[in-house]
C-alpha cells in the first residue's frame, strides 16, 4: 500500500493475525518493521492504511513517500523466533518516523 494509492486498503483492526508492518520509504529504500500493537497504538483502530502511509516521513532522507506492507508469519510456531521471518532484516529500529494523524 503506497502513499498515492487509489485504494484507502483496509481498516486497522485490534487484532488481525497479522504480525506488525514493514513501513518502507520509497525514496531512499529504507524500511523498518513495526509491531502490530505498536501500529494499533501509534494510529488507532478504523484508521485506514493507506492513510498510515501519507503519514510516514522518512527519517533518513525526508520525503514522504511512504509505503505499508502487511508482515505475517505463516512458518510453523515451532520455526518462529519471535524475529522477523527473514533472519535478520529487516531491523527494528528509528528509520521511519511516523507523524501521528490528528
Ligand atoms: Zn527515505
Amino acid at each position: 500500500m503506497d502513499y498515492d494509492s487509489k485504494e484507502r486498503g483496509y481498516r486497522i483492526t485490534e487484532t488481525n493475525g497479522v504480525l506488525g508492518l514493514y513501513l518502507s520509504c520509497l525514496s531512499c529504500k529504507r524500511t523498518v518493521v513495526m509491531l502490530w500493537a505498536d501500529v494499533v497504538k501509534t494510529w488507532g483502530v478504523g484508521t485506514w492504511t493507506r492513510d498510515i502511509a501519507r503519514s510516514l516521513t522518512c527519517t533518513a532522507c525526508g520525503e514522504r513517500m511512504g509505503s505499508i506492507m502487511a508482515w505475517s508469519d505463516n512458518r510453523p510456531s515451532s520455526e518462529r523466533s519471535g524475529g522477523p521471518p527473514e533472519s535478520g532484516y529487516p531491523l527494528i529500529g528509528p528509520l521511519v518516523a511516523q507523524k501521528r494523524l490528528v
